[in-house]
C-alpha cells in the first residue's frame, strides 16, 4: 500500500491532489448496470483510493487511517459521485457503518475490520429492519439468547440492503423487553443458520434482502458495546444515514441534473418544440443547492466535534424532496424516457421513489422535526 507522495495539508490541497490522482488514473465504470456490475465497479474504486491512500483520510490511525478531518472523507466522495465512478447509495455505506465500528466494536476488532470495509475486500450491511419493525424499530424481535460465552440469534430481517454481496453484518437483536433490552453484533454472515433471500425492487434491481437466523451462533466478543446499548447505537448509526453521505449524493444529483439540462436542449433541438422549461430546471436546481447547503453546514458541525442527532432528520428531508424533484423533471422534460425508453433514467426515477423510505421514511422524519426539534408534542 503506498500513500500520496505528498501529504495534503488543507482540504483544498486534498481536493487538487484527489484531482490531479482522478487524471492518471482511469476508473470509469463499464457498460455493466447491473447490481453485480455497480458491486465489482465499487469493490475496484474502493481498492484502488485504499491502495493510493486517498480512501485512508479523515479516518482515525486506529483502524488504518491516516488522520485529518472527516470531511476529507466528503471530499473524496464527491470527487467519486461526480465522475459516475461508483453508484452512490452502495458507496455510502461506508459513511454509515464504519464510524460505527470505530464507536463500538471492541478496538481490535474495529483494527482488524474496518481496514476490510474501506478496501475494498468486503461489503457489510445492516441489519436493522423486520417484517413487523420498520418505522417502529423499537418493536424489533430477533431474540439473541446468552449461551456460555456465546449468544444464539433466531428471527428475520427485511430489506437489508446487499445482504447477499456481505461478509459481515450489523445486527440489532432483542435480549430484553424495551428499548434497553436491544443489543448489536457484528455477525458474519458465512456463519451456519443464516439464509439470504434477495428482493427485487421496483427498480428491476435485487438491492436487498431477507435475511434468516435459525441458531446463528455469534462469539461473545462480537458484541457491539454491551448488553443493551443497542438502542443507542442506531440512535447514532441512523444520523449518519440521514446526514454525512448526502454530501457525494448530492454531487451525483448535480451530475444527473447537468445531464437533464444537456439532454433537454437536444430533444428541444431535434424536435423544434418549445424550449426547455427553465422554471422547472430552476426548480429542480434551487432544491438540490437547498440539501447541498444544508449538506456543507452539517459537515462543518461534524468538523466542529459535535454529535449527530435528530436534526439531521433536516438533510434527510431535503435530500429526498430535491431526489425525486429531480427525476421528476427528467420524466417531464424528456418525453417517455423514463417511461418508454431510456433505461437508465427509468431506473434513477423509479429508485428516487424509495428516498422518502430508506433510512427512515418521509413522516417519521417530519414526526423527528416536530416532536424532538421544534417540540410540539406526539404525532
Ligand atoms: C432502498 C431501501 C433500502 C433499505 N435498506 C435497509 C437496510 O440496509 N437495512 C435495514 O435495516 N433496513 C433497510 N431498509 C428499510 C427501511 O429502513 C424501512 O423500509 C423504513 O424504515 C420503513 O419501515 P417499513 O418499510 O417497515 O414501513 P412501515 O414502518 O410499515 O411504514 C409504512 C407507512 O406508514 C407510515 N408510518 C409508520 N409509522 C408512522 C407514524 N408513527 N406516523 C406517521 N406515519 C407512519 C410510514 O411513513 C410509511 O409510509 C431499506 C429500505 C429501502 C426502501
Amino acid at each position: 500500500m503506498t500513500s500520496p507522495v505528498t501529504e495534503p495539508a488543507t482540504i483544498g490541497e486534498f481536493r487538487a491532489a484527489v484531482r490531479e490522482w482522478f487524471t492518471h488514473n482511469d476508473l470509469s465504470a463499464g457498460p455493466d448496470h447491473s447490481l453485480d456490475g455497480q458491486v465489482a465497479q465499487l469493490a475496484r474504486v474502493r481498492r484502488a483510493l485504499y491502495d493510493a491512500g486517498w480512501m485512508r483520510y479523515g479516518w482515525p490511525a486506529e483502524v488504518g487511517g491516516l488522520g485529518g478531518p472527516a470531511a476529507l472523507r466528503a471530499v473524496l466522495g464527491e470527487e467519486v459521485a461526480s465522475r459516475d465512478l461508483a453508484e452512490p447509495g452502495i458507496y455510502s455505506m461506508i459513511e454509515v457503518l464504519a464510524p460505527t465500528m470505530i464507536s463500538y466494536a471492541p478496538p481490535a476488532l474495529a483494527a482488524e475490520m474496518v481496514p476490510l470495509l474501506l478496501s475494498g475486500a468486503e461489503q457489510w450491511c445492516q441489519g436493522f429492519s423486520e417484517p413487523g419493525s420498520g418505522s417502529d424499530l423499537a418493536s424489533l424481535s430477533t431474540r439473541a439468547e446468552p449461551h456460555g460465552d456465546d449468544w444464539v440469534v433466531n428471527g428475520q430481517k427485511v430489506w437489508t440492503s446487499l445482504a447477499q454481496y456481505s461478509q459481515r453484518c450489523v445486527l440489532l437483536t432483542r435480549t430484553a423487553p424495551g428499548h434497553g433490552g436491544i443489543t448489536a453484533f457484528f455477525v458474519d454472515m458465512d456463519t451456519p443458520g443464516i439464509t439470504v433471500r434477495p428482493l427485487r425492487t421496483m427498480h428491476g434491481i435485487d438491492e436487498f434482502a431477507e435475511v434468516f437466523f435459525d441458531d446463528v451462533v455469534v462469539p461473545g466478543d462480537r458484541m457491539l458495546g454491551r448488553p443493551g446499548d443497542g438502542w443507542q447505537l442506531a440512535m447514532d448509526l441512523l444520523p449518519h444515514e440521514r446526514s454525512t453521505c448526502f454530501w457525494h449524493r448530492v454531487a451525483f444529483l448535480y451530475e444527473r441534473l447537468e445531464r437533464l439540462v444537456g439532454e433537454t436542449a437536444t430533444t428541444t433541438a431535434t424536435t423544434g418544440a418549445a424550449g426547455a422549461d427553465d422554471a422547472d430546471l430552476g426548480a429542480a436546481y434551487l432544491a438540490l443547492h437547498t440539501i447541498r447547503c444544508r449538506s456543507h453546514a452539517t459537515q462543518r458541525r461534524l468538523a466542529d466535534g459535535a454529535r449527530l442527532g435528530p436534526e439531521t432528520s433536516i438533510d434527510k428531508v431535503l435530500l429526498a424532496t430535491a431526489e425525486q424533484r429531480l427525476f421528476d423533471t427528467a420524466r417531464d422534460l424528456l418525453p417517455g424516457a423514463v417511461e418508454l425508453t431510456d433505461p437508465r433514467w427509468r431506473s434513477e426515477y423509479l429508485y428516487s421513489r424509495a428516498a422518502t423510505i430508506y433510512g427512515g421514511t418521509a413522516e417519521i422524519q417530519r414526526n423527528i422535526i416536530a416532536r424532538r426539534l421544534l417540540d410540539l408534542g406526539k404525532e
